[in-house]
């Protein structure tokens, strides 16, 4: 995938068939360039009914590193890709933390995504007690490198997500975002796209936005309230 500006949502599990509904009608109102919403599973095909035609292309919080078989509850790439599945995330700090997910699982759901003709957008990120130890640059490096040792970065998206900034309403500060998205800028090939996620508002994302390696950004609590979420995709400048 070419360098460029994105913002995604990441709804997490939010919402109801009548939540989004009014949701996805204010943003196809607007219908901005270069933005998607991930959404949960049950609701991808009203979804991808809503966006059909409109220039909000949609994608899937996480996928199955197998392609198909015996792995109950699970959702393969093909079967999203089925539906217009444009982008996954893969290794949200959410998958890992919560449901132990490995470097190695990410790895593989990341090639799994693209192997289906899904743009993965990889999440990597360190925790407060890592940052303070000073090993951010450690962490990011290592969540990275696993994915480079078995996949080329060809159409695929970087996403730094700073874990001590998801959902807590401290975001990393511009020179913060800057200095990561600096460091995996010179480490990762293809020169993909390298978003911000963490506490992203209205309020903070244009600063974010200005620092020159940060791409655009991938938005959890703000991407529910469709003017928030407008109102960030604007800052991004798309
Ligand atoms: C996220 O879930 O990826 C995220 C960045 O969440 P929030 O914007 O709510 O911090």
């Amino acid at each position: 995938m070419a360098r460029g500006r994105l913002v995604a949502g990441n709804w997490k599990m939010h919402g109801s068939r009548a939540s989004i509904a009014a949701l996805l009608d204010a943003l196809v109102k607007e219908s901005p360039p270069s933005c998607a919403v991930c959404v949960p599973f049950p609701y991808l095909a009203q979804v991808a009914e809503r966006l059909r035609g409109s220039a909000i292309a949609w994608g899937a919080q996480n996928v199955s590193e197998h392609a198909q078989g015996a792995y109950t509850g699970e959702v393969s790439a093909a079967m999203l890709k089925e539906f217009g599945c444009r982008y996954a995330l893969a290794g949200h700090s959410e998958r890992r933390q919560l449901y132990g997910e490995t470097d190695a699982q990410v790895a593989a759901k990341f090639a799994a995504a693209r192997a289906a003709g899904i743009t993965p957008i990889l999440c990597v990120g360190e925790t407060l007690q890592e940052r303070d130890a000073g090993k951010t640059e450690e962490v990011v490096g290592r969540q990275l490198g696993k994915v480079l040792e078995k996949n080329s970065f060809e159409n695929s998206i970087l996403a730094y997500e700073p874990v001590w900034a998801i959902g807590t309403g401290r975001n990393a500060t511009p020179e913060q975002a800057q200095a990561v998205h600096a460091f995996l800028r010179k480490r990762v090939p293809a020169d993909p796209p390298i978003l911000y996620g963490g506490s992203v508002k209205p309020q903070n994302a244009a600063a974010i936005f200005a620092m020159p390696d940060v791409d655009g950004g991938l938005i959890g609590g703000a991407s529910l309230v469709a003017g928030d979420f407008l109102d960030i995709v604007k800052a991004a400048g798309t």
